[in-house]
């Protein structure tokens, strides 16, 4: 039934959310456009180029002739080359036919909705979560479920809640660690424990978007994927984007079980065939590469996420967590709910952002796009001049607040 007889559009799109991210940077761009000095601390992409290294790679494909359609998976040299990456950095073995590279991670988690859930299946999604995954869950006619953690848990769901709620019809678990939008990290035995939860349930895949492994500050990252109770179950998601500063290149990837790689491909040659055929050459460069280039961005996060914290601490009212990873700081800000600053009142976290927007021109993203209305997300992807003027700003904002 169509939510609105008037319009010529579809339920689906009529049903979807719009990308809280993208449009929450695009808002700032048209404000930026009308003269202000706008900081947009909204969208996740670090603020670094792409190594001149892959860059380089990408002109000699060019130059040799890579310009034409590649296999729908991807090349064979890249998925060799992402099969040796897993083994490598994951202790993770998925054969270069297990593998499917895309238009970006994001690509990949909606092939795997696709492929993988029916109208009335439920997909859990650990809370808070990256914005697109209840949109995409949304899209293949599925329904979210969402297993919310708060700052209290670290951002961190349990066993407990885990075996609660899953029901007959889930048929899917999706989370990333490092988290986006909290930067919290599982742990090996955290994992496990929820691992454990999972294997009795045969019919539910793992969804597990590792996108920014190489932003872990606590040092070791642990893919779902290795625990062998839950091998068969799961898909690891990563991509470009982050850990090599690419994500205008539109690359992502997946690895998991031959049939779901195998309906992924199928679904995606009907969709958008296979990525850019001179970005996955630069793919490859990218990954046999050394990581020093990936390694110096991830130090410098460290820096500016110490340095947010130290800022942030100052201001009364916000309560900040330690992230661990990703370059996002989550503050609970609902000590600011209730407030008003002149006629308006801020009743919740996107009427926050958008005062922040329009009185402190800093732009940041509303918990509630990531199932968390309690808190805000700021991305810490920006010079440290910009983020400390970023926050002087908020400050002042939020005290004017009464
Ligand atoms: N997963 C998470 C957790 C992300 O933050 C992003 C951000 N873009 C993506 C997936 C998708 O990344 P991309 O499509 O750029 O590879
Ligand atoms: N993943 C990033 C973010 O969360 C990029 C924007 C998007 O694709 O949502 O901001």
């Amino acid at each position: 039934m169509k939510n609105d007889p008037s319009s010529r559009l579809s339920n689906r799109v009529l049903e979807m959310q719009e990308s809280a991210t993208l449009k929450m940077t695009q808002d700032a761009r048209n404000l930026r456009a009308q003269g202000h000095h706008v900081i947009s601390l909204s969208v996740g992409e670090p603020d670094f180029d792409t190594p001149v290294h892959i860059r380089e790679a990408a002109k000699t494909a060019l130059d040799e002739g890579h310009t034409r359609y590649t296999p729908v998976s991807g090349t064979k040299e890249l998925r060799e080359a992402i099969s040796r990456k897993f083994k490598r950095e994951n202790n993770l073995e998925y054969s270069a036919d297990q593998i499917v590279v895309s238009n970006g991670a994001k690509q990949s988690i909606a092939n795997l909705a696709l492929a993988l859930l029916n109208p009335g299946d439920e997909a859990i999604l650990f809370a808070p979560y990256w914005v697109s995954y209840s949109a995409i869950v949304g899209l293949a006619g599925a329904t979210p479920v969402e297993l919310k953690a708060s700052i209290k848990d670290d951002f961190k769901v349990t066993p407990e809640q885990l075996q609660k709620a899953i029901t007959d019809r889930t048929r899917m678990v999706i989370f990333s660690s490092p988290c986006n939008p909290t930067g919290s990290v599982y742990t090996r035995e955290e994992l496990e424990s929820l691992a454990d939860v999972i294997c009795q349930h045969k019919q539910i895949t793992i969804v597990s978007d590792e996108i920014y492994e190489h932003i872990n500050f606590q040092g070791s990252h642990c893919s779902m994927g290795t625990i062998e109770a839950v091998r068969e179950q799961t898909v690891t998601v990563n991509g470009f984007s982050k850990g090599f500063a690419m994500t205008g290149w539109r690359l992502g990837y997946l690895g998991g079980p031959s049939d779901i790689a195998k309906a992924c491909s199928k679904i995606q040659g009907q969709f958008t065939s296979g990525a850019n055929a001179f970005g996955q050459r630069a793919a490859i460069k990218a990954l046999e590469a050394d990581l020093a280039p990936t390694r110096e961005m991830a130090a410098a996060f460290l820096q500016r996420r110490d340095m947010m914290i130290g800022l942030l601490n100052e201001i009364d009212g916000l309560e900040v967590n330690i992230p661990q990873g990703a370059f996002y700081i989550f503050p609970d800000v609902s000590a600011f709910f209730g407030r008003s600053s002149g006629d308006k009142v801020i009743e919740n976290s996107d009427h926050l952002a958008t005062y922040l927007l329009h009185e402190a021109h800093v732009a940041v993203v509303a918990g509630s796009a990531f199932g968390s209305p309690e808190c805000m997300r700021i991305s810490y992807a920006a010079s440290e001049e910009e983020l400390r003027e970023a926050v002087r700003r908020i400050g002042l904002a939020l005290n004017n607040l009464h």
